[in-house]
């Protein structure tokens, strides 16, 4: 028979996966449920990075020269990446 003290709340649980007392998680499996939910929910509060914003801002700014400057800068980003896996190829080709 495990017993286990709850950090919480100091309560004496018999073999419990949560403590009867508070609810606390006691045991490990418990412990690591309790963080996964933690870390899932941080993830979905998680804020857009500024550069999200500032990207979202471009898009749909009143200015038609930031809108032009936006998919320009869009653009080019699509093209590196492509030039960039088409010699990432041609080096694999190479090497072959
Ligand atoms: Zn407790």
């Amino acid at each position: 028979m495990i017993e286990r003290k709850c950090t919480k709340c100091g309560t004496w649980n018999k073999d419990e996966d949560h403590c009867t007392s508070c609810g606390a998680a006691l045991s490990p499996k418990a412990i690591d449920q309790e963080k996964e939910i933690k870390r899932k929910e941080e993830e979905a509060n998680k804020q857009p990075s500024k550069f999200d914003l500032f990207l979202e801002k471009s898009k749909n700014s009143k200015f038609w020269i930031v809108r032009v400057g936006y998919y320009i800068m869009y653009s080019v980003t699509l093209i590196v990446g492509a030039f960039g896996a088409f010699v990432a190829w041609m080096v694999a080709m190479a090497n072959a």
